[in-house]
């Protein structure tokens, strides 16, 4: 590939991450194609011409079929909410485009089987916005894993944390809509998952509970609205290496801004991580005399590829937008054929169906297995 031709679809929170990433991934890599921002969506003329000023887009338009059906257009960058990413991404691989979708896949498992089936048969990258998996600490982690630092994992937690509807009076919107999926579980279980898979494995049966704080919300032009999506959800795991963890996600727990913790724990050590402290983990080893054991704290560092790629110093830290740069290098990996950490449709479908067994587990009262 001599040049990309990128659209975009959407441009909030994630739709600036995603324009962000794609004008920084050749400055941080050097080893791109040329990357031209083509095309880019939102829903009306005005709204879709300031952002396409703002974020270095050629084009503007209120109508996305224009962007997955624009000849220019080799990648599209799918950020809207939850119900739209199943039609966008279908129709953008139909048209022979890659695919750079937000997570989750889709509310309903029957929609992201659809958007798998066509992924494998258009042959294009379909790659998931799980960037928690892209922090170079993450990969280190995985790494001394691998190589049993900590020996045989046995038991894990997991915990993911915001606050942002933790005020009573925070106002209704879209992820409190039935239509964005079970609420918690698509918003936030998916993305300690994408960690779970990545470092563990994947999940064989859950045990779930899910909880709404508050049962209405105001509408910001007034009156309120019943509350369709569950804020909170506390899951058992059993993951298919043999391992027993926990899952609690929260969107409404006061004083957590960005938590995505983790303890994992085997036979020789532990590793503990929070994402509100990104550029550090915690290591323990069984080794030396008791006296002297406890954790050592390592910092973010050249030695965590890639972030030499950003910084030549350690301990300076890299930052959340710096994770969906390195997305976008492994997924213009995918889009050259090339090996790539990524999840892609295939896997991001498992974790479709690891919510979904989570939110049968709930209303059926009992653990449910996760099916293949
Ligand atoms: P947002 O509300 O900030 O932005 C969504 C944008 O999509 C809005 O600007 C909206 O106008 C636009 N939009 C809606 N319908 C459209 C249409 N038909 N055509 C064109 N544009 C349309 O939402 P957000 O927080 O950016 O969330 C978007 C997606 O990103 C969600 O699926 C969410 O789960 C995901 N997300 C991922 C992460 C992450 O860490 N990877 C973080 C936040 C959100």
């Amino acid at each position: 590939m001599e040049s990309v031709g990128v659209g975009l679809i959407g441009t909030g929170y994630m739709g600036k991450c995603h324009a962000l990433a794609w004008n920084a991934v050749n400055p941080v890599f050097g080893d791109c194609p040329d990357i031209r921002l083509v095309h880019l969506a939102e829903v009306s003329e005005d709204l879709a011409a300031a952002k396409a000023r703002e974020l270095g887009f050629e084009k503007s338009t209120a109508a996305w079929r224009a962007v997955v059906e624009d000849p220019q257009v080799d990648v599209v960058s799918i950020t809207t909410p939850n119900a739209f990413h199943a039609e966008m991404a279908i129709a953008a691989l139909e048209g022979g485009k890659h695919v750079w979708c937000e997570k989750p896949m889709a509310p309903a498992v029957a929609d992201a089987v659809r958007m798998r089936d066509a992924a494998v048969k258009s042959g294009r990258a379909a790659v998931l916005g799980y960037n928690y998996i892209q922090n170079p600490v993450m990969r280190h982690i995985g790494a001394l894993l691998e190589a049993g630092e900590i020996g045989a994992v046995h038991h894990v937690r997991f915990e993911m944390d915001e606050d942002f509807m933790a005020d009573p009076k925070a106002h209704f919107f879209w992820k409190s809509e039935a239509a964005s999926g079970y609420g918690a579980l698509d918003d936030f279980a998916v993305h300690p998952l994408s960690l779970i898979h990545t470092l563990l494995g994947p999940v064989s049966s859950v045990m779930a509970d899910m909880a709404k704080p508050y049962d209405r919300r105001p509408l910001s032009d007034g009156g309120h609205r019943p509350v369709e999506t569950f804020d909170v959800a506390s899951v058992l795991l059993r993951l298919e290496s043999g391992a027993a963890g926990t899952l609690c996600v929260s969107r409404s727990a006061w004083g957590r801004k960005g938590r995505v913790a983790m303890q994992i724990f085997g036979s020789e050590g532990a590793i503990l991580f929070d994402q509100e402290r990104m550029n550090e983990f915690q290591l323990y080893r069984n080794q030396g005399h008791s006296a002297n054991q406890g954790f050592s704290t390592i910092l973010a560092s050249p030695d965590h590829p890639p972030y030499d790629r950003f910084l030549p110093a350690p301990g300076h830290g890299l930052g959340f937008n710096d994770q969906k740069v390195i997305e976008c290098r492994q997924l213009l990996s995918a889009m050259s054929g090339d090996p790539a950490h990524v999840i892609d449709f295939e896997e991001g479908l498992a974790i479709e169906r690891t919510i979904h067994a989570m939110a049968r587990s709930f209303e059926e009262g009992r653990w449910a297995d996760v099916p293949r």
